[in-house]
């Protein structure tokens, strides 16, 4: 039988209608066996995450001030989807339990943890599924990181008696039962875990966007959403900051070749975005899939003559880089020349005694550093492999005068990377996402 596990993020379940038109979708396929849940999101902008919330809390109980009015917004927020629905839930008793908890020794990551917890469970009732907590089946080791292949095993015993369940997303727990959270928006990574651990057929993740878009909708007005990208491309997407997926949900179900699909539960007639390692037969995609891009780089430019001669020296310039754990974005080599791009803020604290070695070990011929610099991702696996579609992007850059600080594109051909003044990144992106608009490349 086909299995389909769909994950609900926290604007899908932030409400009771919001929850109705979660059971649609359900009921809409009997092979969506399997849900994960995130805690209630925001039902408009100025509204607060509950994880947010409860945040607050433990802050405030922690630091031994008054959390009570925070508890009973989170106990009003549950109480509102619980009466919404109908449903009988000892709520007063969870909340009681979480006040104790509070009031006693609190724990940040139990306390993050109770969202997920709670909204799973009355999801669960909802849907007349079982419940089953992640405590028990998403493992983590002592030290806090959580250990994939437990956590697939332990999954796998979980999952294969039942029919149905929802999982809550966002935490598990070590071997002594100490609760563990992923990182924000972690309920999308225990979604690829549970997806891998039962096999399945695809993997939705349902939001409140219909897909990817081929570029920022806050520069780019109305772009394409992208109906397919590869795992890969999605990587290079999500690093660039489109912020649809959490970047670790990518590799447990990308080892397994299962598809992950984005849908939107306020339109679920929208066919979203497929993100696979192979296109299904008969369907196509464009060879570039979008343009993304970071602000806030700076470049190091060390030349020093006859150097292309002479081994090590990008070594130990990269020595210098590592021995301060400062991670670089990209690192270009010329003849005679050597360029790191590094994040600015990442930089920032280091500049001064890193110039300074740099003189001392390289003795350079010429070092510049630039600054507020943003670099664009031209992302597709195929549209890069083109020589013309890189010379369409460079030509709509170079027409409107565009300087150009820095091109790469390495052998792996997944994107062109251009550094261009962040005060013309948004004209830059623009211009780009123009021509690929226009004339798919
Ligand atoms: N509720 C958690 C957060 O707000 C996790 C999630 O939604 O995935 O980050």
């Amino acid at each position: 039988m086909k299995t389909i596990v769909a994950k609900f993020g926290g604007t899908s379940l932030a409400s009771a209608d919001q929850f109705k038109k979660v059971h649609a979708i359900i009921a809409g396929d009997p092979a969506r066996r399997i849900v994960i849940a995130s805690a209630p999101g925001k039902r408009f902008a100025e509204d607060e995450k509950v994880t947010d919330l409860l945040l607050k809390c433990y802050e405030d109980a922690a630091a031994g001030r008054p959390f009570e009015p925070t508890l009973e917004s989170i106990s009003q927020r549950f109480g509102e989807i619980i009466d919404g629905l109908n449903l009988d839930f000892p709520l007063a008793r969870e909340i009681a339990s979480l006040r104790e908890h509070l009031l006693d020794s609190p724990d940040r990551n139990y306390v993050l943890s109770r969202g997920e917890y709670l909204n799973s469970r009355i999801l669960a009732a909802f849907l007349g599924f079982t419940f089953v907590d992640p405590e028990w089946c998403v493992c983590f080791d002592g030290t806090g990181r959580l250990d994939m292949a437990m956590t697939r095993r332990t999954m796998t015993a979980a999952l294969r008696p039942l029919q149905n369940a929802v999982v809550a997303g966002f935490y598990g727990a070590d071997m002594s039962g100490r609760i563990h959270t992923l990182s924000r928006g972690g309920s999308d990574v225990t979604g690829s875990l549970v997806a891998a651990a039962v096999d399945a057929d695809l993997y939705e993740n349902w939001t409140d966007v219909s897909g990817l878009m081929a570029a920022d909708p806050h520069i780019v007005e109305d772009p394409k959403t992208v109906k397919y990208v590869s795992y890969r491309e999605l990587r290079t997407l999500s690093y660039m900051g489109a912020s649809v997926l959490h970047t670790d949900a990518v590799l447990p179900v990308a080892d397994m070749d299962i598809p992950i699909n984005i849908r939107n539960t306020n339109r679920p007639e929208d066919a979203g975005t497929t993100i696979v390692r192979k296109l299904p037969k008969g369907e196509t995609k464009y060879p570039i899939i979008g343009v993304a891009g970071r602000v806030g780089m700076s470049v190091i430019q060390v030349e020093k003559l006859m150097v292309s001669d002479e081994s090590g020296f990008t070594a130990v310039m990269l020595d210098m880089l590592k021995n301060r754990q400062i991670p670089f974005e990209q690192c270009l080599t010329g003849i005679d020349t050597v360029t790191v791009v590094i994040k600015s803020d990442v930089l920032a604290p280091y500049k001064d005694e890193l110039f300074a070695e740099i003189r001392d070990r390289l003795k350079p011929d010429y070092l510049g550093l630039t600054e507020n610099l943003s670099m664009i991702a031209v992302i597709g696996e195929k549209g890069t492999d083109s020589c013309d579609a890189n010379v369409r992007v460079l030509q709509a850059l170079a027409k409107m005068g565009m300087p150009i600080s820095t091109i790469n594109q390495g052998a792996g051909k997944l994107n062109l990377l251009i550094g261009v003044p962040e005060e013309r990144y948004e004209e830059a992106i623009q211009a780009i996402y123009a021509t690929i608009e226009e004339d798919p490349l």
